[in-house]
Order: structure tokens, then C-alpha cells, then sequence
């Protein structure tokens, strides 16, 4: 099929790259100049396991080009939304100006038959709204909503063999034009035995915002037994072991830590807590305010925790912080828990230092005023405290031992509870987890 992806960030370009291996003819298109001249040389704009390969890969066949001009899409039949849906500024509401850009610039390249397919995260009635518009300018148009539940770090496959597909039409109707065209589109994974359920727009739009606010509130109902399992002497690890084994409740995501963060989780359940206002639906959301406090106050903890740890004061401490990325294998800083712990420490006098192995660049645009350095060595070296605050693995197998001959004092933070206590103190180091005596 002849596809156009608008919006080549994280979503949109795996997308652009996953439908090329599909066998597909795409044209990625961008208003970013930077990001589409090295995409068009298939090098990958961010980090993504497996993104850069698989560009390389599927450029050598001819069927994925990109550019900043709109008209290109206008060679395409299906036209695949993928731009950013931040928060706005001083708001929790989603700013919907990127999409509707995206779609008011398509508009004139529309023609009949084709399939505009909505995959951003939008507030409720999004669908509904540009269904209008872009019917209103080609009536025989039609538009869809197909939300996209990948994991950063586990992009590529995730696109390519998904859990399920979500498609969103006028009634729910499995013979809307749109649903044979994103069957056709989804023909390899459909055939693979991937699920496919058809839904309204308001249902389809709807999921997403639900699936977030569950995974948020299981990561927020365990940093809330954490605290807990400070205040009574328990450990938390073991509690969330006890219970995932409930297949009820499951282990995933029962880490307690120091929270999530992100480009997703955070804005999309205050996004959605601010559209259930506008729909008179706001009391069944206010559980969402305490599962963005629970998550927010992680954050001060591990400032609190840090300071215990350096004595009581952190004026002029040396701290080494592991991990600026909001997850491992990633290179994405928007939200990062990590980085603000780093920052407030830094408030507060500490000298930090911050090193990860993929997302240094981006860090430092967004806090300029901490130290970074590329190497766990040096940036360790002399330290008076260390933190894990991203666990990549290269984190996770550190040596305790190696570790303990380059700080100034044997003190390590495990904020995500990924290291063992036993080993780290057995080689002389004052070891506080989260949650954890
Ligand atoms: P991103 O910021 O990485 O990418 C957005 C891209 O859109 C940018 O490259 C930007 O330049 C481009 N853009 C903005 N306006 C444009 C326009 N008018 N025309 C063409 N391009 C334009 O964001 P992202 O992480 O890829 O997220 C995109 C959407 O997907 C969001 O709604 C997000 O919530 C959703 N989503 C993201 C993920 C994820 O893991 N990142 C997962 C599921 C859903």
C-alpha cells in the first residue's frame, strides 16, 4: 500500500520504518529538517534498539523515503498521524496544536477514498472533531483512530508484532472502508495471530487513555506500599513478589522505585483527567491526582534518602548519578525522574554528576546547569554518594567491589531496587534501597 506517516519522532518513525518492512510504500514526512535529512540517510534521529538496522535495512529496497514536504503525501492512500500531543504549558490538557496542524496541512492532498488514521494519544473526541474536517474538505475521505501502545526501548517489535490493533470508526462498523484498508495494512501481524478489535471513536480514543492510567496507577500503587514498608521496617521487593504471584495481579510492573516519567505516562493521566472535567466525568478520575502525587513524591524521597545517606547535609557532596534516561534502552529525558532528582540534589548544594550511556546529549539540553560525563569511572570517581537511577544493565552488573576502590565514600541509592543488598554491602558499602530496610 501506498503509506504517508506525518510526525517522524519516536512513534512516527519506527512506524514509517515497521510498514516499509511490512512491504509497504511509505513517505515519512516531518517539519523537523534534522531529523529528516538523517532519517533520509537511514541513520536513526534518537535511540532505538534495532531503529537503525531495520532504516538501513528497508532504505536498500527503495520503499521508505522522507521529507519536510506535505505535498508528498499526496502519492499515498493511507495517511498515518504520529505527531506529539505534549502537555501545554501550564495546563494539565493535552496541546492539540501539532495534530491539528498535521491534519489542516494534509487537508489539500486528500483525495477520494483515502484513509486518514489518527495514532497520537488525544483527549476524547478528538476523532469525532477531525472526522469533520477532513470530511467537510473530501467528502469521500474517511478518517480513523488506530492508537499505538509501543514501548520505547522495545519499539520496532512492538510495532511489528503488537499485542493487539485498536481501530476506532463511525459505529463501530467492521465494514467501514477504513477497517479493510488498516486490515491490509496489518495483513503480516493480523496473519500472525495478532487481536484486532473494532471500536467506536470515543471507545477507541478512550483505551489508551485507560491502558496509561492502569500502568500508572500499578507503578503508583507500589511506590505507595514502599512507603508504607519504610515506615513499618518490611520490605517491598518481597511484598510485590508475594503478590504478583496472584494471577490477578501479575508482577509486571510492581517495581517499586523511583517512579515513571517519560513523554507518555505523566501528561497523558493529567491530559485525561483534565478532559474528564470538560465531560462533567471529573470524580471518577481524582484517584489519577493521588497516583500523580504518589509518583511526584518519589522523587523528593530519594532527595530526602540521599541526604540521610551523606549525613544530613548535601552542601558541597559529591553525587554520581547512574542514568539520565526515563527508562533503560532508551535516549528519551522528557519527564525523567532521574534527571529531576539530579537537578533538585544540585538545588540543594550537591556537585552533581550525571552519566548514561545513550541520553547525555539530550540531557543536557534540558539541564544545562549539571555536570555530565560519558564514563561511569569518572563520574564516580571521589564521589561521596552514588545513585542508580536508570537501570540500564551495564548499572545493574556493576562490580562493588571494582566500584568501591573510585568513590571518596562507599555510599550507593538504588532507586529502582535492581541491585543486591547482600553483595553491595558485603563489599563495604552503605546500601539504601526504596521501600527496603
Ligand atoms: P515526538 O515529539 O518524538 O515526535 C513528534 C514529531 O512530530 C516530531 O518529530 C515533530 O517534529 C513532528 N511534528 C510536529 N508537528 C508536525 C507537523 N505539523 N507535521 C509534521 N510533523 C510534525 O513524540 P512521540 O513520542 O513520537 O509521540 C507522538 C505521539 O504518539 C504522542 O501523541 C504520544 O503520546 C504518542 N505515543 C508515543 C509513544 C512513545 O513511546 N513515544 C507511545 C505511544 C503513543
Amino acid at each position: 500500500m501506498q503509506i504517508s506517516v506525518i510526525g517522524c519522532g519516536y512513534l512516527g518513525a519506527v512506524h514509517a520504518a515497521c510498514m516499509a518492512k511490512l512491504g509497504h510504500d511509505v513517505v515519512g514526512i516531518d517539519v523537523d529538517e534534522r531529523k529528516i535529512a538523517e532519517l533520509s540517510a537511514a541513520k536513526a534521529p534518537f535511540f532505538e534498539p534495532g531503529l537503525e538496522d531495520l532504516l538501513q535495512d528497508v532504505q536498500s529496497t527503495g520503499r521508505l523515503t522522507f521529507t519536510t514536504d506535505m505535498s508528498a503525501a499526496s502519492g499515498s492512500d493511507i495517511h498515518f498521524i504520529c505527531v506529539g500531543t505534549p502537555q501545554k504549558k501550564g495546563e494539565n490538557g493535552a496541546d492539540m496544536k501539532y495534530v491539528d496542524a498535521a491534519v489542516t496541512g494534509l487537508l489539500p492532498y486528500l483525495k477520494s477514498g483515502d484513509v486518514v488514521v489518527g495514532k497520537s494519544t488525544v483527549p476524547v473526541g478528538t476523532a469525532a472533531r477531525l472526522a469533520e474536517l477532513v470530511q467537510g474538505h473530501q467528502p469521500d475521505a474517511h478518517l480513523a483512530w488506530n492508537p499505538e501502545f509501543l514501548r520505547e526501548g522495545h519499539a520496532v517489535n512492538d510495532t511489528l508484532s503488537p499485542d493487539r490493533f485498536v481501530y476506532g470508526v463511525p459505529g463501530a462498523s467492521e465494514d467501514h472502508p477504513a477497517v479493510m484498508a488498516l486490515d491490509e495494512v496489518y495483513s503480516t501481524p493480523l496473519g500472525a495471530g495478532t487481536a484486532r478489535l473494532v471500536a467506536d471513536y470515543a471507545t477507541a480514543e478512550l483505551v489508551k487513555a485507560a491502558a496509561n492510567s492502569f500502568l500508572a496507577t500499578k507503578i503508583s500503587f507500589i511506590n505507595a506500599m514502599a512507603e508504607v514498608c519504610e515506615a513499618a521496617g518490611a520490605d517491598v521487593t518481597v511484598l510485590a513478589d508475594a503478590i504478583g504471584m496472584d494471577d490477578r495481579i501479575g508482577r509486571k510492573f510492581l517495581n517499586a522505585g523511583i517512579g515513571f516519567g517519560g513523554g507518555c505516562l505523566p501528561k497523558d493521566i493529567r491530559a485525561f483527567m483534565a478532559r474528564a472535567g470538560e465531560l462533567g466525568a471529573d470524580q471518577a478520575l481524582t484517584f489519577l491526582r493521588e497516583v500523580d502525587a504518589i509518583n511526584m513524591r518519589r522523587r523528593t524521597r530519594v532527595v530526602e534518602l540521599t541526604r540521610e545517606l551523606c549525613e544530613g547535609s548535601l552542601m558541597g557532596k559529591r553525587i554520581a548519578v547512574l542514568g539520565a534516561a526515563f527508562k533503560p534502552e532508551s535516549d528519551d529525558v522528557r519527564d525523567s525522574p532521574a534527571l529531576s532528582v539530579a537537578a533538585q540534589l544540585q538545588l540543594q548544594g550537591a556537585v552533581v554528576t550525571v552519566t548514561d550511556p545513550e541520553a547525555l546529549a539530550n540531557a543536557v539540553k534540558r539541564f544545562p546547569e549539571l555536570n555530565y560525563d560519558d564514563s561511569v569511572d569518572s563520574c564516580v570517581s571521589k564521589a561521596d554518594a552514588v545513585l542508580l537511577l536508570t537501570e540500564w544493565k551495564e548499572y545493574r552488573e556493576l562490580d562493588p567491589f571494582v566500584l568501591g576502590g573510585q568513590v571518596s565514600v562507599p555510599r550507593i541509592l538504588d532507586g529502582r531496587n535492581v541491585l543486591d543488598p547482600a553483595k553491595w554491602r558485603a563489599a563495604g558499602w552503605t546500601y539504601r534501597g526504596l521501600g527496603r530496610p
